[in-house]
């Protein structure tokens, strides 16, 4: 944290009465630098720190932020703002301090970091014959017409489009239909594209009205406040002594699945409220939270605002707009979220906080969770880690009294965790083995419910050629297609790319190709096929995609319409089925093949908390583990509720390997379109890493180029250097240095993580 907080001080915004005529403005793009303009005469009195400026920028327009203004300006002849575009500043002086430790601890571009952190209905990208005030207000309006892209029908077209026009194709098919203001904000002007994709078929358009639909409030019953058992009320007791003394304070809020941290924060929350502060929940994933939101409403009614990804970007500024005035007083949302504009924050609370999606994969890669720490550090409130499997490094830095540990060591009402098998797998050949097989009819016969999980989506996970013996794989990634049954495709999981399945061999045109890996689709119909009489329900990414359609498959789960609930990671994410007494692993070690230093904390992570889906009503729990690898550490602990066994073993192979927490990680990714230009800039950036390495004395070790893991990825090449720190001071001297004497090369991206999560 020293190192940035050095760069803190570099600009010095003015609070003059005289307002200045150069300012610093800080552009979207990504240059390691702030610029100079002049302000004309006429916007003297407009151009003030927080507030967007449309600038001539090359031949370009662009909109910058205002940063202040500089201590000195060596620019012999700045060149001068257009146009003003906010009546109010966009950010406070808290919240600007936070932007600039976030620019510098992330090494990312302050521009950057702004765009990522205001609303994307905010910004204006040059366009031509629209002033910057009239793009501006466009997104003031409540309804109008819009273009949407869709994907079409059109075959892969024999030549390429080229590799701008294939990315925004993947985008589109990643999100279904988009509106042309996004692709606009993701690729500035991708209109030749667009209308080469339509020519092909690749993509349609279509217009449409667009509204504004604020989130549409559920009718809750509302409820009170539970008396709270001993655990509970002691972590009250000390998150609460945060708020009285205005003081940061970090928590490790640890408490088992069922023990009652939600109840904890609900109260905690209050007390914020009661203090005239405000909260900010941050949750994994929003959509996958309606339960967590439905009860925050129903404890609080109004005054909360929701941010969740379904929100489009003009819904998104509204609930932006209405949390910078001050109307809500509870910000909910998924990681942007802790970027809320939300003034006299008493209290952050980060829901299960082992969870990887609060890292962003791309472009800032901030991790939400750290960046909760970090504001809440600013505002001097209280922040919350909750989770029932913390990080290794979480635990680490309770130890060492970083974190205060708050502990609920056991399930409100003293119900038993349930009680668990190893099935060991090996020699078998059967999906569902005996055991469980008759145990999920034993539940269904008795009115109760299951859950059977499987961390593979699909029917079969490979397709072989039974004749040459050849792997069905995607011609864009580096991984074999995934056989969906029932849309008829062999699949990418990558980059959608799909063929009509099973089809024939791509290599020499056999007609026989073998199903090999089993996925939920498989999965549900081998316990169709078993159970006949039970209502079965599958919940994996393929069955969520439609709008509402998660909810759905939760509601029949607690009305008890349905009887097994078939899916993959998704189903282990916080519900809450009273109804549940058994839960069933089919090959718990699938997340343990990955290569990656996570892949035991990751494996434990998961089945501990689908173990704890089990028994949270009045009956006990019953889970069957199903594994090859019976005596791998993260899987035997899991089994028997052991944490602090998994913990220490996994601190000891840390410590051991030299990861985090005893080293401090940044991954540089290096990819491109040729695989040798790749391999070339790889090996020049390790030599030149090398070299400065020495010069500078840093205790560092790099570790590459070596190829990723996944080695092709739409089409691009990657390979990767792993820097691996004793400080944080070091790592950050050296990829400082590093940037200044590169050299970029325009077919190559470089991508720089800091405390990277995702190795692949
Ligand atoms: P967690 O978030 O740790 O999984 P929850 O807060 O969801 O646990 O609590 C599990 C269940 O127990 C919920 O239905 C909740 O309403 C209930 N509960 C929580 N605390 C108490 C309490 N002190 N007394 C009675 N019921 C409680
Ligand atoms: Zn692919």
């Amino acid at each position: 944290m020293t190192s940035a907080d050095a760069s803190l001080q570099t600009t010095v915004v003015l609070r003059m009465t005289e307002p200045p005529r150069i300012i610093e403005v800080a552009i979207p793009l990504y240059l390691d630098r702030t610029f100079h303009y002049l302000v004309p005469e006429r916007l003297l009195a407009e151009a003030l720190p927080g507030r967007r400026a449309l600038v001539p920028f090359g031949r370009r327009k662009l909109t910058g932020y205002i940063l202040g203004s500089p201590a000195e300006s060596q620019v012999e002849k700045p060149k001068e703002i257009l146009e003003v575009l906010d009546s109010e500043p966009l950010w406070t002086g808290n919240e600007y301090e936070f932007f600039r430790w976030v620019a510098s601890y992330y090494m990312h571009p302050l521009g950057e970091v702004l765009k990522t952190a205001l609303p994307a209905g905010i910004n204006v990208q040059s366009r031509k014959g629209s002033s910057g005030e009239n793009a501006a207000l466009t997104v003031g309006k409540s309804a109008r017409r819009e273009k949407f892209y869709l994907p079409g029908h059109g075959l892969e077209p024999a030549r390429s489009p080229g590799s701008k026009a294939l990315e925004i194709l993947m985008v589109i098919r990643e999100s279904g239909d988009l509106p042309a203001e996004i692709l606009r904000k993701r690729f500035g002007n991708p209109a030749p594209q667009l209308k080469r994709l339509c020519e092909l078929g690749l993509v349609s358009v279509e217009e449409r009205e667009v509204y504004r639909d604020p989130f549409k409030n559920h009718t809750v019953t509302r409820d009170e406040p539970r008396i709270l058992h001993t655990h509970q009320k002691r972590a009250l007791e000390a998150i609460s002594s945060s708020l009285d003394l205005n003081k940061f304070m970090p928590f490790l809020l640890y408490g088992v699945t069922g023990s009652g941290k939600t109840e904890v924060y609900l109260q905690a929350i209050s007390n914020a409220l009661n203090h005239g502060k405000s909260a900010l929940v941050l949750v994994p994933e929003i959509a996958l939270t309606p339960q967590l939101t439905g009860r925050f409403q129903a404890r609080f009614g109004g005054g909360i605002a929701i941010l969740h990804s379904g929100l489009s970007d003009g819904e998104r500024y509204d609930e932006w707009r209405r949390i910078r005035r001050g109307l809500a007083r509870i910000v909910i949302g998924a990681r942007s979220a802790v970027f809320a504009p939300l003034e006299k924050i008493g209290i952050i609370i980060v829901d299960e906080e082992h969870e990887a999606s609060f890292k962003q994969s791309d472009g800032l890669r901030y991790n939400a969770r750290d960046l909760a720490l970090l504001r809440g550090r600013m505002e001097r409130a209280a922040v919350v880690l909750g989770s029932a499997t913390p990080l290794v490094t979480s635990i680490h830095a309770a130890a060492e009294g970083r974190l205060t540990l708050l502990e609920l060591p056991e399930r409100v009402e003293k119900r038993p965790m349930p009680s668990v098998d190893l099935i060991d797998m090996k020699g078998s050949k059967e999906t569902i083995s005996a055991p469980l097989g008759l145990l999920l009819a034993q539940t269904v016969e008795s009115g109760q419910q299951a859950i059977v999980f499987l961390n593979r989506r699909g029917f079969a996970t490979f397709l072989l050629c039974n004749d040459c013996g050849k792997l069905l794989a995607c011609p864009n990634c580096s991984v074999t297609l995934t056989y969906h049954r029932q849309r008829g495709q062999s699949v990418c999981h990558y980059c959608d790319y799909s063929v009509p399945a099973p089809g024939t061999c791509p290599s020499c045109a056999a007609a026989e190709l073998k199903e090999l890996g089993a996925g939920t689709e498989k999965l549900e119909q081998n316990l169709r096929e078993q159970l006949p009489n039970a209502r079965i329900l599958r919940m994996d990414s393929d069955t969520t995609s439609g709008k509402g359609s998660h909810e759905r498959l939760l509601s029949k789960m607690n009305d008890g319409t349905a009887d097994i609930l078939v899916g993959t990671q998704m189903i282990a994410k916080g519900h809450d089925f009273p109804g549940v007494t058994l839960v069933g692993v089919i090959n718990a070690e699938t997340s343990l093949g990955m290569p990656d230093f996570r892949a035991a904390e990751r494996t434990y992570q998961l089945l501990s908390q689908v173990i704890g889906r089990a028994g949270r009503g009045e009956k006990p729990g019953r889970v069957l583990l199903q594994a090859y690898d019976t005596e791998h550490y993260a899987i035997r602990s899991a089994a028997s509720h052991d944490a602090a066994r998994f913990y220490t073993q996994e601190l000891e192979f840390r410590r051991e390997a030299g990861y985090p927490p005893f080293t401090f990680l940044a991954l540089l990714g290096i990819s491109g379109l040729s695989e040798q230009t790749v391999s070339e800039h790889a090996e020049e950036t390790a030599r030149l890493l090398a070299r400065i390495k020495l010069d500078l004395k840093v205790r560092i070790e790099l570790l590459g180029p070596a190829p990723s893991p996944i080695y092709r990825l739409r089409g691009r090449y990657r390979r990767q250097i792993l820097l691996k720190a004793a400080t944080r001071a070091d790592l950050h001297r050296l990829i400082l240095t590093w940037r200044q004497k590169s050299c970029a090369v325009s077919t190559i991206r470089v991508t720089v993580d800091i405390d990277p999560v995702d190795l692949m």
